[in-house]
């Protein structure tokens, strides 16, 4: 289960765990010099400097187009980190589906909008029994939305520290929601906290929040903090 203090903590020391002997790096890329990624000030929502591809680890997931599979090494720690916990946690689930992320350097990805600085990813979400479609994705009614596995999975993102966002329809939001509420999950002030109300004041400013976005009852988009811990710009 996952612990919230734990969560809420790692999200305000802005760090998540390390990722102690994991190939996040293809080889001949050389290692990631942990000391020069953490002096790096800010990234970009607009182009990818320094990118990394996500890596080919088919026991945890499956990358959809792994030309558009390039990020930040933080993002490529949210994915490898959560996935992992996702094969720890629900053994019995599907493997994650991983979508677009950015092109090796960035700039305009075709058929989106943003995804074009590593800092944003789409991760397919379970439908009812934990699985996905290895095909890619495809939309969910909410009644239809595994909420159990999903919540694993954000909740695995959330506790990283690395999340920024994840964009989500409102639907399967109100189902996380209640879910969290009921079984004591989340307290009802983490709730207002993770699932902000799209008016109140200042939500934009938060991160680890998930909000509602037009389009997206088939996969959640997740957008990561920049290695400073900061918003992309
Ligand atoms: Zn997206």
């Amino acid at each position: 289960m996952v612990l919230l203090a734990t969560l809420l903590t790692a999200a305000a020391a802005g760090f998540g765990p390390s990722l102690e002997g994991f190939p996040v790096v293809p080889s001949g890329a050389g290692p990631v010099d942990t000391a020069d990624t953490a002096a790096k000030v800010g990234c970009s929502s607009q182009y990818l400097q320094d990118g990394v591809q996500l890596p080919d680890l088919p026991l945890f997931y499956e990358r959809v187009a792994p030309g558009s599979a390039w990020g930040t090494p933080e993002m490529v720690e949210l994915l490898v980190e959560t996935s992992r916990h996702m094969r720890w946690l629900m053994p019995e689930a599907s493997k994650l589906i991983i979508g677009d992320i950015s092109q090796q350097h960035g700039g305009v990805l075709e058929g989106h909008k943003s995804h074009r600085g590593g800092v944003d990813a789409d991760v397919g979400i379970f439908r009812t029994g934990g699985w996905q479609s290895p095909r890619g994705f495809t939309d969910l009614y909410p009644d239809e939305f595994d909420v159990e596995a999903n919540w694993a999975l954000i909740s695995a993102m959330l506790e990283t520290g690395l999340v920024d966002m994840v964009l989500l329809d409102r639907g399967h939001i109100n189902r996380l929601m209640a879910y969290t509420l009921r079984t004591g999950l989340l307290t009802p002030a983490e709730v207002a906290r993770i699932f902000p109300d799209e008016g109140s004041r200042g939500s934009w400013e938060l991160s680890g929040v998930v909000r509602h976005a037009p389009g997206h009852t088939g996969h959640l988009h997740v957008r990561v903090l920049c290695a400073d811990g900061t918003k992309a710009e």
